[in-house]
């Protein structure tokens, strides 16, 4: 079986599905793996290192599986031949146009954002391991743009107290935001509205914002939030507001798979700010937590930094590449039986994370997003 891997075509994307390491794990499992001339060039493999990995370099969408990192463009779904097998982030609950396209050009497609996160996926789950890349930038970002030291110094000219930061949403951007700003010596709160995550934000060493919002937990199925009502979200961001007030930096991470990213931080927070603070806004790509990002900008608005980045991931492409290559080496482990492509449907892994399949859309968020009735 041959897996191909196409050079990423997407503006500002660096990363490439598979690295070498991984394509040579896959040929000694009697996976073949082809890449496209130059695939892993943004993300520092050259095209050398994959042939000493045992891989080929030739054409990336020639595989029964092609592996790729960003949603494919209309282009690249017309390389896709009928029945082959795609394998990478779809954006299935938002992106109707590529699911119906997907569909219609007879490709079985898998999505990486829609793999269960049960415990024997932990190896597959490429959200968490590329939002803990963005996490852990954004936290550096968060550093670089404050014109104030975040930890606290002693120095002859005197004492430097330590930044204040505030962690919105605590999945695993934020967690690895959380640890990342802890590390440089900031004093970090943060919140989140599912009460689970209270000891593992506790557990970093930093400290649970209670707000007294009356809410009892706003978890939902699969360990994600739910929508909170118009009234509760006007009340959390008005008790926001108010601690917002106080912190050095904010890194705003909170998100509801498949909808807007909720708005945490208002104008009047912004406001509130000390001049030269800092909001760095993980959810821009999603419309923004923040009321005055403007995603993929930096902007100052009264006179706090707002950075409203996009595809954090690509900004550290050597790293993300790696992780999400084992990720989808993991994946194919459940896919591939002795070198054959064997795809078990009955398999939960399999079935939850198919989009598309024999011209159809199967994936029930997909089927929603692309305006099929169920
Ligand atoms: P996500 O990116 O969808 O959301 C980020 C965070 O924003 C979440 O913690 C969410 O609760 C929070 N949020 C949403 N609305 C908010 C609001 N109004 N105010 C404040 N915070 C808000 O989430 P994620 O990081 O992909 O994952 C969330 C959780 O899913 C994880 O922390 C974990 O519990 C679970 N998970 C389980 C597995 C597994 O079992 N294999 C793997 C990964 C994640």
């Amino acid at each position: 079986m041959i897996v191909s891997v196409p050079k990423e075509t997407g503006p500002g994307e660096t990363r490439v599905a598979l690295v070498p390491e991984v394509a040579g794990r896959l040929a000694g499992s009697g996976v073949e793996v082809t890449v496209e001339a130059g695939a892993g060039a943004a993300a520092h493999h050259p095209d050398s290192d994959y042939v000493e990995a045992g891989a080929q370099v030739g054409d990336g969408f020639s595989g029964e599986v092609v592996a790729k990192v960003a949603p494919p463009s209309a282009e690249e779904i017309g390389r896709l031949g009928q029945g082959s097998v795609l394998v990478g982030f779809l954006q299935p609950l938002t992106a109707g146009d590529t699911v119906r396209a997907l569909a219609d050009a007879g490709v079985t497609s898998f999505a990486m954002e829609a793999i269960p996160r049960i415990t024997r996926a932990q190896s597959m789950d490429a959200l968490s391991s590329q939002a803990t890349v963005s996490g852990y930038r954004a936290a550096l970002i968060a550093a670089q743009e404050l014109p104030r030291f975040f930890p606290m110094l002693t120095t002859a000219a005197g004492t430097v107290r330590p930044a204040k930061v505030l962690v919105l949403g605590a999945g695993v951007a934020g967690l690895q935001a959380i640890a990342t700003a802890r590390r440089l010596g900031a004093v970090v709160q943060a919140f989140d509205v599912r009460s689970a995550v209270k000891e593992q934000i506790e557990s970093l060493g930093a400290r649970f914002l209670e707000l007294d919002m009356g809410l009892e937990d706003a978890e939902a199925a699969g360990g994600y939030a739910r929508q909170l009502t118009e009234e509760e979200q006007a009340k959390q961001r008005d008790l926001l507001a108010v601690e917002i007030g106080k912190m050095d930096a904010v890194i705003s991470t909170a998100a509801v798979p498949g909808r807007r990213a909720p708005l945490l931080v208002t104008e009047q927070a912004v406001r509130n700010m000390k001049p030269g603070s800092v909001i760095v806004d993980l959810a821009a790509e999603t419309g923004g937590n923040c009321e005055l990002t403007e995603p993929g900008q930096t902007v100052v608005r009264e006179d706090v930094t707002i950075a409203g980045p996009l595809n954090l991931p690509a900004s550290m492409p050597d790293h993300a590449s790696s992780l999400y290559a084992r990720n989808v080496q993991a994946l194919l482990e459940v896919m591939v039986k002795e070198g054959e492509l064997s795809l078990d449907f009955d398999d939960e892994v399999i079935a939850g994370a198919c989009i598309t399949r024999d011209g159809q859309i199967v994936h029930e968020g997909a089927r929603a997003a692309a305006g099929v009735a169920a």
